[in-house]
């Protein structure tokens, strides 16, 4: 159920209506829809009576809630969402490219990396501090240190930074980093999704290893419903029964997250493919597909990779991916 407010409601009754709501075993998430504020209840809305509801003064009108996820859908917003990063846009008309080391390892390994890819043309800088490893014995990340690193090579490159960040706790520690990453394995920790919907930074959010698009879009709902706009979607492959290659890309859920949503869909063809042979195929398949943007695992040195050098792909073939996806690009937007 959705409560739409009078324009002139005071904070003081904001907080008296959501105080009567929580008497009522409800709570309620605060939109501003064109100057007026509006409460997304949730709770067992159905068993309160809309027209109690109704007879409230600072109340203008209660709606069913008509979508299920009303603000991650393209119904209520048929409008792209475009995500603004500095000079870089995401979403709508824009392209856009990350790229960067799966591992932040040295300073020398970023700068390097961070060199190569620039000249490419990416526009974000990706690099992993708080590493989610299958092993517990597997390398997990220089942590904090691995923020430094990567907010010193975006500040040197001016590139936007992206990291991954694996519990709200950490939040304090990427004060520095520009878009904050959930990754696969995170895509349903709602505490977690709760708590970056809390704060400003946009939320690049991939795809779980074994989600429907309808339990994707449901994760983007709790980061809007907190306040946070700004959700960047990104498909990374799923589960299915084949091994020849990490996980099976979905290249349908481009056209279908694009019509059940308003925000930018990007492609990690390096989680999908988990080799680097195919990830040139994938990314320029993607960008075919419709994608607004890829994010691709870029190694200087793969062999000596600390975590996934087997999909690193070297400097002069992401550019030349990078050069193939504009091109491609360029064909769908003239
Ligand atoms: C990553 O991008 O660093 C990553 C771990 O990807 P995913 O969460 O998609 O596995
Ligand atoms: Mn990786």
């Amino acid at each position: 159920m959705i409560l739409v407010l009078k324009k002139d409601t005071s904070p003081r009754q904001e907080a008296q209506l959501t105080a009567y709501l929580a008497e009522l075993g409800l709570t309620a998430a605060r939109q501003l829809c064109q100057g007026k504020p509006v409460l997304l209840l949730s709770g067992q809305a159905d068993r309160v009576d809309a027209g109690i509801l109704l007879s409230l003064p600072m109340v203008e009108s209660v709606l069913p809630l008509a979508d299920p996820l009303p603000l991650a859908s393209r119904r209520r917003h048929p409008a792209d969402t475009v995500v603004q990063v500095g000079d870089v846009s995401i979403g709508g008309g824009h392209f856009c490219l990350m790229a960067g080391p799966c591992t932040v390892e040295s300073e020398a390994q970023l700068l390097s990396i961070a060199r190569s890819v620039q000249s490419a043309g990416a526009q974000i800088l990706r690099g992993g501090a708080y590493k989610p490893r299958t092993s517990p014995y597997a390398f997990a990340g220089l942590g904090e240190e691995g923020l430094r690193l990567l907010a010193e090579a975006g500040r040197e490159f001016q590139l936007p930074t992206v990291s991954e960040v694996t519990d709200a706790a950490l939040l304090p520690q990427f004060e520095e980093i520009d878009i904050l990453q959930v990754g696969a394995r995170n895509m349903q920790n709602y505490t977690l999704l709760q708590a970056l919907g809390r704060q400003p930074k946009p939320v690049l959010l991939k795809r779980g290893l074994a989600a429907t698009y309808e339990e994707w879009l449901a994760s983007a709902e709790y980061i809007l419903r907190e306040g946070n706009p700004h959700v960047i979607l990104c498909e990374r492959g799923i589960r299915s029964y084949q091994s020849g290659t990490r996980a099976t890309l979905d290249l349908a859920a481009i056209p279908v997250m694009q019509g059940l949503t308003h925000l930018p869909v990007l492609v990690d063809p390096s989680h999908a493919s988990g080799a680097a042979d195919w990830i040139p195929a994938l990314g320029r398949a993607a960008i075919a597909a419709g994608a607004g943007g890829l994010m691709v695992e870029v190694h200087t040195n793969p062999a000596q990779a600390l975590s996934d050098g087997e999909q690193a792909l070297l400097p002069q073939d992401f550019a030349r991916l990078a050069a193939d996806a504009r091109k491609i690009w360029g064909l769908l937007h003239p």
